[in-house]
């Protein structure tokens, strides 16, 4: 008999007191199966609560679970107007979770059903930070001594809303100077230049960077700005991260047909989910540009161990990113993944192999109205991206 959906509902979570949580529980015609999927838009968290609430669980009540690439194409064409970040978050807590019925009515863990594992774990990269040179090296050697051999490093964090683009241009050669000077050789480091810098600076930046040998360099332009890319590679070798706020395949294709990125870096639940994530995996690899993707907080761990099962058989997978979780958060998704000397491993339970506990995420509600996070000006005032 086919199964088929019977509810969709978000569930929202602030755990960790900061990240608003979407996640989507998708339950089914059997009483006790049901998967579990990520949607989190951690800005616009309400908005990605209705379009599931309001436009797709009325849409998919009724249809099967075994429908994937079906219900994908459908809910993305369903709204006519698509690629936008509100409808493929809401799209992704779907297509998470029906991958996570596949692999529970299959009995196998996700990863067998991409095609199984091509390596035994996914190489993490931590973040460190500090005031000064000094501190941030230091921060380095902790993760070193937990076992993790990439470090993004910035001076001063994203803190404050104001930004001195001299200041931070003149601070990032001298921090990886001295960073090379103190940890060697070995260590590989990398760097988030968070698109806030104009694309003269950017490329400025990126050509004093080369000696630096960095494992790469994030986000140099902002996806506005990507016809500069051309000019930042010819003046610099270091290897270039782009791409988390991309939601449209448009975004990706030109930059991976004419090799002007070495890393893909979208936020998984932006782009709609696993169906597309592992589509851009593919062609990725076609290009010989390798995946790391998005993987802050704002990632929920439901997101974060559904794109695990994707770094372990995605060939040309490089690196992923992972935050560590409070206990509180670890408290609400029980199976949240765990690192473990610089790598994580997915779950070998069936499906994506964690859940969350409704009970416990109900202790921690989210915070209500816009992102201040965001809202970042020079020092002249002038309103610049975050
Ligand atoms: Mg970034």
């Amino acid at each position: 008999m086919t199964i088929t959906i019977r509810r969709v509902r978000p569930i929202l979570t602030m755990p960790d007191g900061f990240n608003r949580l979407v996640v989507v529980k998708v339950e089914t015609s059997e009483p006790e199966l049901y998967g579990v999927g990520c949607a989190t838009f951690t800005q616009r968290p309400t908005a990605v609560r209705t379009a599931i609430t309001d436009y797709l669980e009325p849409f998919l009540v009724g249809k099967p679970v075994n429908a994937i690439e079906d219900l994908w194409q459908t809910m993305y064409v369903n709204a006519y107007w698509r690629t936008g970040p509100i409808m493929n978050n809401a799209i992704s807590g779907v297509d998470q979770a029906l991958w996570d019925i596949l692999g529970k009515r299959a009995g196998l863990p996700l990863y067998e059903l991409l095609g199984g594992r091509c390596r035994g774990g996914a190489t993490i990269y931590r973040h460190a930070e500090g005031r000064d040179p000094a501190e941030v090296a230091d921060a380095v050697r902790g993760f070193q001594e937990q076992g993790v051999r990439h470090v993004r490093c910035q001076q001063n964090g994203y803190g404050g809303t104001t930004f001195d683009a001299q200041a931070y241009g003149r601070s990032v050669p001298r921090l990886f100077d001295y960073l090379r000077e103190e940890l060697g050789p070995e260590v590989e480091l990398i760097h988030d230049v968070h698109e806030r810098l104009s694309p003269a600076d950017a490329v400025t930046l990126a050509s004093r960077l080369s000696e630096h040998r960095l494992f790469y360099l994030e986000d140099p332009l902002p996806p506005e700005h990507l016809a500069w890319l051309p000019r930042l590679r010819q003046h610099s070798t270091v290897p270039i991260a782009l791409g988390e706020l991309f939601t449209n395949p448009q975004e990706w294709l030109p930059l991976l047909e004419r090799r002007e990125i070495d890393f893909i870096r979208v936020h998984v639940s932006a782009i709609g989910g696993l169906t597309p994530a592992r589509k851009l995996a593919a062609v990725s690899e076609a290009f010989g540009v390798r995946t790391a993707w998005h993987g802050p907080r704002d990632t929920s761990p439901v997101g974060h161990a559904a794109q695990l099962h994707l770094d372990v058989t995605a060939h040309n997978f490089g690196i992923q990113e992972w935050p560590g979780f409070p206990s509180t958060v670890e408290e609400v998704f029980p199976g949240c993944p765990r690192a473990e000397d610089g790598f994580l491993y997915p779950s070998s339970l069936p499906g994506i192999g964690i859940d969350i506990d409704e009970e416990a995420a109900a202790k921690f509600p989210i915070s209500e109205g816009p992102d201040h996070w965001t809202l970042v000006r020079l020092p002249d005032g002038t309103p610049i991206r975050p």
